[in-house]
């Protein structure tokens, strides 16, 4: 009989060390695993933080909220916005003239030269302001090459978001020339029409910017005329005659000021 307890007694305390031994065994377990993970999170981090790649500067949205302020290092064409704002960009104080505004136009020929094309094939980082010599063709490749800008007329042309080609065009030479902030009005008769004036036809869906007025017409600066290429071009005349052709069609919009 004692021999039975003694050696139920043994199993007992075999089993409890080997309960025992287990439970040790497993939080052991357990505490080097958690260190293991820890070292490794904090490996991973020190690892990340002394490969890191520097920061890549934002130009996705670089219109400047000031002209002034503008940051010119990251624009494509650095030194000729740089000049342009230095001359024209702080002129929005004043209600800016007929004069003033040919002048801000005139001045952006360098930047969006004449046969460049407004988009961005092969450039990685781009803007409103990256200008190729390559054509869009729109028809084989489709849009996503082209250049987009929303400026103050996003909200007049909310089907079109971002704006882009014509439109987006002209709406960047718009704010550029008269500031963002500047009024958004309808002219009513094509003959008030002044340099800078945007002309909008709604049905065959182009826009251009207004570059003088003549006694026999206007002359324009557009984008993606031929609505395959994107091409930016000056200087295209139009004749009163022509012009009233699109009446039926045509929208006049001006950022003057005084009407
Ligand atoms: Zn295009």
């Amino acid at each position: 009989m004692l021999r039975f307890f003694r050696s139920k007694k043994q199993a007992l305390r075999k089993r409890y060390f080997k309960k025992t031994f287990a439970g040790t065994f497993s939080a052991l377990t357990l505490a080097v695993c958690l260190c293991a993970i820890l070292t490794l999170a904090l490996t991973v981090n020190l690892m990340v933080m002394i490969f890191r790649p520097a920061p890549k500067k934002d130009t996705t949205s670089s219109f400047p909220e000031t002209s002034c302020a503008a940051d010119p290092t990251a624009f494509e064409q650095a030194d000729l916005l740089e000049a342009f704002f230095d001359e024209y960009g702080c002129a929005a104080d004043q209600p800016i003239t007929p004069e003033e505004a040919a002048a801000s136009l005139n001045a952006l020929r360098e930047v969006f030269p004449e046969g460049a094309y407004w988009n961005h094939i092969g450039v990685e980082e781009w803007d409103e302001f990256t200008v190729t010599d390559i054509p869009c063709m729109h028809d084989i490749y489709g849009y996503l090459r082209c250049n987009t800008y929303s400026g103050s007329l996003q909200e007049f042309f909310p089907q079109f978001d971002p704006l882009k080609q014509c439109l987006g065009f002209a709406s960047l030479l718009s704010d550029l020339v008269f500031g963002e902030d500047a009024p958004v009005k309808i002219l009513q008769d094509a003959t008030d029409l002044r340099p800078g004036d945007h002309i909008r036809l709604e049905l065959t869906e182009h826009s251009m910017i207004v570059l003088t007025v003549e006694e026999e017409g206007i002359t324009v600066v557009e984008c993606n005329s031929d609505y395959e290429h994107c091409r930016i071009s000056w200087d295209r005349f139009l004749d009163w005659e022509e012009l009233s052709a699109y009446s039926y069609e045509m929208e006049c919009i001006t950022r003057y000021e005084t009407s």
